[in-house]
């Protein structure tokens, strides 16, 4: 117990367990603690994986120390976060025994490498590794498999395949590089315009697009899909399935599959004092994908982000009194295409009776957008104040993106 003061502990130090952190450490008085566990000691920024994949990015230039990511006043515990007690608000990290006022759930998903033999570009280890396979490869056939749903970041599979076609392409390596997935378009959730938009960014890139293949498994380098011909690679680079954190069962708010239940708005749990936010939630959205499977918001850096900023007010206003803030489902994506170049869709994902997005063109906006996120994120707190940190701020503020934090 923490005298007059309230403890709130946080499972997870990645994107939104960091936003989360920092934004609660802003709005609420230092008596109150705010305590974060951590199993991993460095953080690294999954987003310039796909950069670090083609050799546009060293595996330290991405990668920083929690602890430097976090506001002074944070505490860290590096350890497990486990052995969830609501009845008694206690959870274990590592060694000792922490008693919660609020405990929040920003554990992220898991991923599981069922395919021998497949590259990905999914861990920072993944794509550190498949930079050294690229550049290698002497040409044939590149698949890139969605080996299931969920998966993070939807629009990841089509800009890693860009990515690699033109990187191939510009060594001057003839390869044909195909997406399969089991989805019928591209980032389902979006609509079929921007699925026809996303096909289109492929199709001139000379990537073979390939909905509707459920994968079965894969034997050497040739894949077997449910009711489709084998496919044959000379390289395969898999979208790992993804599996809920155990924390999120431990805590007892899981639905059927494992994942957080949690109300869109305001992210909490069945249990009053345990919310849950980012990839470790499934939040079903208006409108269905295929028959009785609803949309789900997809999981991603920008949702984890935005509903860390919602709940550290909500939490800030339940301390201090004030209007609770809602997690109102907005969010936007910068779609990589290669060349320096980037899509960008804009979308309301609670409209109703599907999800509201809006297209821009591809160009090279959208790409230097992404570019000064990714240096903004890994400055921290710390920098984020200097000279350098406030003109990225205006100039992203020119591309409607707020950065303030
Ligand atoms: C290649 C790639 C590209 C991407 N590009 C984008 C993009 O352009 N835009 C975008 O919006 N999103 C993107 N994403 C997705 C984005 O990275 C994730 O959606 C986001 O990081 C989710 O944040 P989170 O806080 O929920 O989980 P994470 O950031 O995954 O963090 C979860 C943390 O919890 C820790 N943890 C879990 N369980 C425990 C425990 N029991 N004890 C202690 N620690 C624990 C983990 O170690 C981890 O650090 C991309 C992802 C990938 C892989």
């Amino acid at each position: 117990m923490n005298g007059n003061g309230k403890t709130i502990v946080i499972v997870g130090a990645g994107t939104g367990g960091i936003v989360l952190a920092n934004e609660l450490r802003k709005r609420i008085a230092a008596q109150h603690r705010i305590i974060v566990i951590e199993r991993t000691e460095t953080h690294a920024f999954a987003a310039s994986f796909l950069w670090l994949m083609v050799g546009q990015r060293e595996r330290n230039a991405i990668s920083r120390p929690v602890r430097r990511l976090l506001r002074s006043g944070v505490e860290l515990i590096i350890g497990e976060g486990s052995e969830i007690d609501s009845s008694q608000r206690r959870v274990r990290a590592g060694n000792e025994t922490i008693t919660y006022d609020s405990l929040v759930l920003a554990g992220g998903a898991e991923m599981r490498f069922d395919l021998n033999g497949a590259e990905t570009f999914f861990t920072l280890e993944g794509a550190d590794r498949l930079y050294a396979v690229l550049r290698e490869f002497r040409g044939g056939k590149v698949a890139v498999v969605v080996t299931a749903t969920p998966y993070k970041c939807p629009g990841a599979p089509a800009e890693g395949a860009m990515l690699i076609r033109d990187f191939l392409r510009k060594k001057g390596v003839s390869a044909q590089v195909d997406l399969y997935t089991p989805e019928p378009q591209p980032m389902p959730v979006a609509g079929p315009q921007l699925g026809e938009a996303v096909s289109g960014m492929l199709t001139e890139r000379g990537v073979g697009y390939h909905p509707n293949h459920a994968l079965r498994g894969m034997d050497g380098g040739v894949l077997a899909f449910e009711g489709r011909d084998p496919v044959t690679a000379k390289l395969v680079v898999s979208i790992p399935r993804h599996a809920p954190p155990a924390i999120v069962r431990m805590a007892g708010v899981a639905n059927e599959g494992g994942w957080a239940s949690v109300n869109p708005r305001t992210l909490a749990t069945k249990d009053p004092s345990i919310f849950a936010i980012g990839d470790c939630t499934a939040i079903p959205l208006p409108g269905t994908w295929k028959p009785n499977t609803p949309l789900m918001l997809p999981k991603a850096g920008v949702f984890a982000h935005a509903q860390a900023l919602a709940l550290a007010g909500r939490i800030a206003a339940d301390i201090n009194g004030g209007v609770a803030p809602e997690f109102c489902g907005e969010g936007f994506c910068m779609l990589e295409a290669g060349e320096h170049l980037a899509g960008f869709a804009y979308g309301d994902f609670y409209a109703t009776p599907s999800p509201r997005l809006e297209l821009r063109n591809v160009g090279r906006t959208w790409h230097l957008s992404k570019v000064m996120f990714e240096k903004w994120w890994l400055a921290g707190p710390g920098l984020r104040r200097s000279a350098l940190a406030t003109a990225m701020q205006a100039g992203a503020r020119l591309y409607g993106i707020d950065l303030s934090l």
